[in-house]
């Protein structure tokens, strides 16, 4: 994978700023240096949120922070080349995977556009108790304050185009941590941002070791919300050390997706590969437990392996390459270690299991048992177990037996059975004929139980982002 370095600065009161120390960028794929960044500690920390309070004293009118909004927008479809290509090389993401990303944060920043536009209060029906007879009342919506934004390394870009778009359309200011990991899409953007006309302050951006940014963040009162997308461990303890701030979380899934007898089994099979592989399996809601009616068992088997033997593993950067790599060596041992205990417990290796150069081969494992931990841990690598089951609430209890809930599926043709799943299925989202790996920008997306407390989408997230206000008028 042939890289040239770049070097990018943190963004702090609209200057781009050095440290004097570093944060090396390494390809996942080849260890080839991809670029560096400043390491921040807590005082570029503290500098960025003084720097974002004080944005916050001279508010932006709607039409202007939408007019900014679209001009990221523009900036991005215009440059998507070079965002792509910055997706692909510090996060091994493959070009098709980075492009897709590339062009889902045009429709982020523009649905956030949109959103500023129409963001407004309500009207409250005074006279509909003899209390408020003679008033007149209406809420506005005001900005909560200071977010802190921290994002993780999968989505380097439009993960963090869902924090910052809808805080700058709600008329909050953002300090942002990245991924150490992919830093480089976040200042980039953040790039944009500026030569969109963003006035200094709105956007801050530090990089480094994470506790001690995040200490700060945590510990400053003037930060009025923490929006975290991560894993759950580290997001749910954020939100038990802040119990004064709103803290949204965005977490982990161990998707599971229904495929009834009745289904278009082709169709079925065709998305599914496509998405329990696609970026090595490193989404939330990439496919990882799929439960397949006994009856076509063998049939959907019959179109699904040969579509997962004909994925491409390999260079990331190769526009055809389906799977890469995962975004550290301990990443792929810990992946490998786990389909080794699924096969110590008995379940058939039916693709894949091992690697292909240092590359994992996309892996399919027949009816691991439930304890397993390919089936009761989120695996974020490039393997799916496939199960059979009986009855389809049997298949709705198994694909509710986790405690994450933040997407499911079912490729199902009666109507019916179809909306019943969907209620009965424990998640924020269910996708019906189609992989459960599909979001749309504009969607209300997000968990239930361990998987996250709130909904993304830039119109969802305004919400959170701003405080409801009753003004009272007596008339
Ligand atoms: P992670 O290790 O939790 O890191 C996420 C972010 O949190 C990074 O910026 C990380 O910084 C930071 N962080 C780590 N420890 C912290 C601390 N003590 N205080 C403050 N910040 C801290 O997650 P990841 O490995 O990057 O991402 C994978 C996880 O994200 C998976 O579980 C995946 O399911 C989840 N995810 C969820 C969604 C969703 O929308 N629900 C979307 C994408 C990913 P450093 O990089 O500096 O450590």
């Amino acid at each position: 994978m042939a890289t040239t370095a770049t070097e990018r600065h943190l963004l702090i009161g609209g200057e781009w700023v050095e440290t004097g120390s570093w944060i090396e960028v390494r390809s996942p794929y080849d260890g080839a240096l991809v670029g560096r960044v400043p390491s921040a500690g807590a005082a570029e920390t503290r500098r960025a949120t003084d720097a974002a309070e004080r944005a916050m004293h001279d508010p932006l009118p709607a039409h202007e922070r939408a007019a900014v909004l679209d001009r990221v927008a523009a900036a991005l479809a215009e440059r998507h080349d070079e965002v792509a290509q910055m997706i692909c090389e510090e996060a091994g993401k493959p070009m098709k995977a980075a492009r897709v990303e590339a062009q889902r944060a045009v429709s982020t920043f523009t649905m956030a556009a949109v959103e500023a536009r129409k963001l407004a209060g309500d009207l409250v029906p005074m006279d509909a108790s003899p209390a408020g007879v003679g008033k007149l009342a209406l809420t506005l919506r005001v900005p909560i304050g200071v977010v802190a934004a921290i994002s993780p390394f999968n989505f380097p870009l439009n993960l963090v185009a869902h924090k910052i778009a809808p805080a700058l359309a709600a008329g909050c200011a953002v300090v942002l941590k990245p991924a150490s990991q992919t830093p480089l899409s976040a200042l980039l953007l953040a790039e944009l941002e500026t030569e969109a006309g963003l006035p200094a302050g709105w956007l801050n951006v530090v990089c480094g070791p994470a506790s001690e940014i995040g200490d700060v963040l945590v510990e400053d009162e003037r930060v009025r919300m923490i929006s975290f997308t991560g894993s759950a461990p580290v997001g749910w303890s954020l939100r038990e050390r802040a119990p004064r701030k709103k803290v949204s979380l965005e977490l982990g899934n161990a998707t599971p997706v229904i495929v009834a007898a009745d289904a278009d089994l082709g169709d079925a099979a065709s998305r599914l590969a496509a998405n329990a592989f696609s970026f090595a399996g490193q989404s939330c809601i990439s496919v990882q437990r799929i439960y397949v009616e006994r009856d076509v068992f063998d049939h959907f088997l019959g179109h699904f392996l040969p579509l997962v033997e004909d994925l491409k593993v390999g260079d990331p950067a190769e526009e055809d390459t389906d799977v890469g790599p995962l975004i550290a060596p301990s990443e792929r041992e810990r992946v490998l270690s786990w389909i080794d205990e699924a096969r110590g417990l008995g379940a058939e290796i039916l693709a894949g299991g091992g690697l292909e150069g240092d590359l994992l081969r996309p892996t399919v494992i027949a009816d691991p048992p439930p304890d397993a931990k390919v089936v009761s841990e989120e695996v974020f690598g490039p393997v799916c177990t496939i199960t059979p089951y009986d009855t389809l609430d049997e298949a709705i209890a198994l694909a509710n037996g986790t405690r994450y809930g933040l997407q499911a599926g079912i490729f199902i043709a009666d109507v019916k059975d179809a909306l019943n799943a969907a209620r009965a299925l424990d998640f924020g989202g269910v996708t019906v004929n189609e992989a459960p790996t599909f979001r749309a920008d504009q969607m209300p997306y997000g968990g239930v139980k361990e998987s996250g407390n709130t909904r993304e989408g830039p119109a969802y997230a305004i919400r959170e982002m701003t405080d409801e206000r009753v003004v009272v008028l007596q008339l």
